[in-house]
């Protein structure tokens, strides 16, 4: 018996130690072929998945906003160092850029984003926010873990990487802007293409959605200011009201879409903000209106852009009004574009890790994101995440102060992204020359 015991210790000490996936030192497609399945089996050993739940719970309880991320970012590094994984420190603030592999090309990059929302958690739970007014309410703490969760089973197989996997952890994804100035900071230098997940709560988990080409909208946001004169509201022959005024410029920016845009040529123009006045009977010297608009091509955005200002202007003057328009450039964001090549490496992997049934083609829509910055530079591909189960209960959307995420998911993402970087390597042969030695460091 107590030999029998001995076997039994030994087995279950075996299953808690790393998964040997290869020691090959230069790595084929068949090699490859053979590993991606274990990455599943590998990020949903408890372990790993304790380690990825416990770093998304730190970071929920401490959310920070667009730029303020050095919590955060300093967690990510920390785990970094502890796998020993190279890094450039600060990128964009706050972003750090991981390196796993030769450090030669080809370098293909994942994604994730590390930025909370401005709102207050409602959710009562353990780990619920401890910052007043901050919450990570649109999954990015859980992008966080799970990019560290491929990253540690990379790290593993670094002596069979066919190049470099760089890991791309951005700032102010909600309206900052972060991966254009990750862009600028040249964390895209060399790089072939690129991939981000966004967790979902329209998809059951272990399904995946994405679809080549545009898949969400670019967006932008504007604001005017409309003045008149202010006076007795009983006597406004002596005043210019901009409420009136107001009121056209919203009834005629809707204009814009319904009678000059192509039908079949989605866009959208809302209006969110109104600010005008605070007593029932004194009409104000002015308004303030603000919206959003979005399209799905270039083309239709510089146009709608020109005839928001002229609308907003032109129809303010009828009313004698005038009208000054800023738009927020910061926060504009270009069509989220799927190459269409990488869209079918994406089916094709993630095809074989959940089958071909649980990829699933999404619909495209309005919404942003500024994954759209890099996708507009070189290759990408973008795609949902499913983590609904109904068993559980339904999830509330991004954005909402009930939000929460299924830590289910996290094996799921893990191991797809670790998939698709190792399977491009594997696939594609260097297209760009080796950087200079040395060109990358623990810290900048
Ligand atoms: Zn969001
Ligand atoms: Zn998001």
């Amino acid at each position: 018996m107590a030999f029998l015991k001995l076997i039994f210790l030994i087995f279950i000490l075996h299953s808690f130690m790393p998964i040997p996936i290869s020691s090959t030192p230069s790595l084929n497609k068949e090699v490859f072929a053979q590993i991606r399945p274990d990455f599943l089996d590998f990020a949903k050993k408890p372990e790993i998945m304790d380690w990825m739940v416990g770093i998304r719970r730190k970071i929920h309880e401490n959310p920070e906003l667009g730029y303020e991320e050095f919590e955060t970012s300093k967690l990510i590094r920390a785990e970094l160092d502890l796998m020993g994984i190279p890094y450039k420190y600060p990128v964009a603030v706050t972003g750090v850029v991981g390196y796993i592999g030769t450090g030669k090309p080809p370098f293909v990059a994942l994604r994730a984003d590390m930025d909370a929302l401005a709102m207050e958690e409602l959710v009562e739970w353990e780990h619920k926010s401890k910052v007043p007014g901050k919450m990570h309410a649109c999954g990015h703490d859980a992008h966080v873990a799970m990019l560290l969760g491929a990253a540690k089973m990379l790290q593993e197989h670094r002596n069979d990487l066919q190049g470099t996997i760089v890991l791309i952890f951005q700032p102010a994804e909600e309206g900052g802007g972060g991966a254009k100035k990750m862009l600028d900071a040249g964390a895209l230098d060399n790089v072939d293409a690129i991939f981000a997940l966004h967790v979902s709560t329209k998809f059951p988990i272990g399904v995946v959605a994405s679809r080549p080409g545009p898949i969400l909208a670019a967006t932008s946001f504007f604001e005017a200011v409309i003045n008149g004169k202010g006076g007795h509201a009983a006597l406004p022959q002596h005043t210019v009201d901009p409420i009136l005024a107001a009121s056209n410029v919203i009834v005629s920016l809707q204009h814009l879409v319904s009678r000059e845009a192509d039908p079949l040529d989605s866009q959208v123009v809302s209006i969110g903000k109104f600010q005008g006045g605070g007593a029932f009977n004194v009409i104000p010297d002015s308004v303030t209106i603000g919206g959003t608009f979005r399209t799905f091509s270039k083309e239709s955005f510089v146009q709608l852009k020109q005839r928001i200002e002229e609308v907003i202007t032109k129809q303010a003057s009828v009313q004698r009004c005038n009208a000054k328009v800023i738009f927020h450039e910061n926060s504009s964001y270009p069509v989220c574009f799927n190459n269409k090549e990488l869209h079918e490496h994406f089916r094709k992997v993630a095809g074989e890790m959940l089958g071909v049934q649980n990829v699933v083609e999404a619909v495209a829509n309005m919404g942003g994101e500024d994954f759209a910055f890099f996708s507009e530079v070189i290759p990408g591909l973008f795609f949902f995440l499913g983590m609904k189960n109904e068993t559980q209960g339904p999830l509330q959307s991004g954005h909402s102060p009930y939000y929460t995420v299924n830590e289910d998911v996290f094996p799921y993402g893990a191991a797809l992204q670790a998939s698709l970087a190792t399977t491009y390597l594997s696939e594609n042969p260097p297209k760009h020359t080796s950087p200079p030695e040395g060109s990358f460091h623990d810290e900048l």
